[in-house]
């Protein structure tokens, strides 16, 4: 048998986690993802990457486990032994983390410091990827890069600039490969429904299909340096082969507004915005980050990263997907015929099926 990295994935059911796991996956790693146990079904994402564990070349496994829940963290790690770690999970949502504060702090704050500390005391020379964020640099205007000074504007930015700190401290305290991204906003048409490119790509192909008449959105001013996590997953996975831990921003370097955004994804299939939007003040949030526009001059000339997509030719990319996935019941991504026995399968894997 050759030898096969492991890698294990936080956040394996969200947007980058899915992305992630196909990555590796094609590069021949065994990829081991944590999950939460819900009363519905979690793994839309990644149902189409799993293969019956009891197959030979079964190399997806996924696990129960939350990172509020410390002891099963070292106990899995324990077992697994990966080579490589990436912290993916989060509550991701900043409008959210208004509403949920503590809960936020728990999971994209503390959360990072567990799974940390877990790999500390499981003894582990494993690489550790934290999923830093540009909303960390909050209202600190653009061009922001590496040493751009954070100003968090959301208890979502405050507990991300914990984690970086601390993922930044267990490299210089126990000399661990720990190494922070600090992505600028990434989309796909795997992007959770309730962020705002998404949300508006989903919509135009709804109204565009007769199904929906209007919608309602917030703030249209705010500039955001929107790239494709397709391609920064890639990012993730070459800040881990380095050869010295260091801390890299991912960015287009372009930004746009909210509105230019719209404007785009509603021309693309030849309706103009200004008759459908309407203003919700449901969707502001009490501090907002103004503009994020990402350097990220140092992950192209040291590990040779370069984003190919921008953020207008993005809301196209999803806006496409949105209007296939309608006539696939919302899923363009995922294999049908591996989803047949999936259910059954995943839950006998995990043991509860
Ligand atoms: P998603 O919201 O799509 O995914 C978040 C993942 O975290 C899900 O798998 C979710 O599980 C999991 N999760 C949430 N809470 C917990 C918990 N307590 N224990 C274990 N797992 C948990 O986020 P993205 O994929 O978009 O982002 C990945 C990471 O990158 C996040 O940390 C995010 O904050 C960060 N980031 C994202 C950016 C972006 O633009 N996308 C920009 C910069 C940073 P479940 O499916 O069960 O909810
Ligand atoms: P964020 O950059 O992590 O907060 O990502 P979002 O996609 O949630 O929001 C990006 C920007 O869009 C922010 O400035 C929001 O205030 C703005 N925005 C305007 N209307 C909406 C909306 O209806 N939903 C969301 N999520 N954001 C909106």
């Amino acid at each position: 048998m050759p030898f096969k990295k492991v890698a294990f994935i936080t956040g394996i059911t969200g947007q980058d986690g899915s992305y992630l796991a196909e990555l590796l996956l094609g590069k021949g790693y065994e990829v081991h993802g944590l999950i939460r146990r819900a009363s519905t079904f979690n793994t839309s994402r990644i149902d189409h990457l799993y293969t019956d564990p009891h197959n030979p070349d079964a190399a997806l496994f996924l696990h129960y486990g939350d990172l509020s829940d410390g002891a099963r963290l070292v106990t899995l790690l324990s077992q697994i032994k990966p080579q490589e770690v990436y912290n993916l999970a989060a509550q991701s949502h900043v409008r959210v983390s208004f509403d949920e504060p503590e809960h936020t702090g728990d999971t994209t704050g503390v959360g990072s410091m567990r799974l940390l500390e877990a790999v500390r005391l499981a003894g582990l020379h494993c690489r550790f990827y934290q999923a830093s964020s540009s909303e960390m640099f909050g209202a600190t205007p653009p061009p922001q890069n590496e040493e751009t000074p954070f100003y968090p504007r959301s208890p979502y930015g405050a507990a991300k600039v914990y984690s970086y700190w601390v993922t930044k401290n267990y490299r210089e305290a126990y000399g661990m490969y720990a190494v922070n991204g600090i992505l600028f906003n990434h989309e796909s048409p795997r992007r959770g429904e309730t962020f705002v490119t998404r949300k508006v790509t989903r919509a135009v192909a709804r109204i565009k299909a007769g199904l929906q008449s209007e919608l309602y959105m917030g703030n249209l001013d705010s500039i955001r340096d929107w790239g494709y996590a397709a391609e920064y997953v890639e990012g993730m996975w070459r800040m881990l082969q380095a050869d010295q831990p260091d801390d890299y921003v991912l960015a287009t370097n372009v930004g746009y507004t909210v509105k230019e955004f719209l404007e785009a994804s509603f021309s693309h299939v030849g309706l103009d915005w200004q008759e459908y939007v309407k203003f919700d003040e449901r969707y502001l949030r009490p501090t907002e980050v103004d503009a994020l526009i990402g350097d990220a001059t140092k992950a192209r000339t040291e590990l040779g990263w370069t984003p190919t997509v921008d953020g207008l030719e993005l809301a196209r990319l999803m806006v496409d997907a949105d209007v296939q996935a309608l006539a696939h019941e919302g899923r363009p991504w995922i294999d049908t015929v591996k989803l047949d026995s999936w259910n059954s399968k995943r839950n006998a894997a995990l043991g509860v099926g």
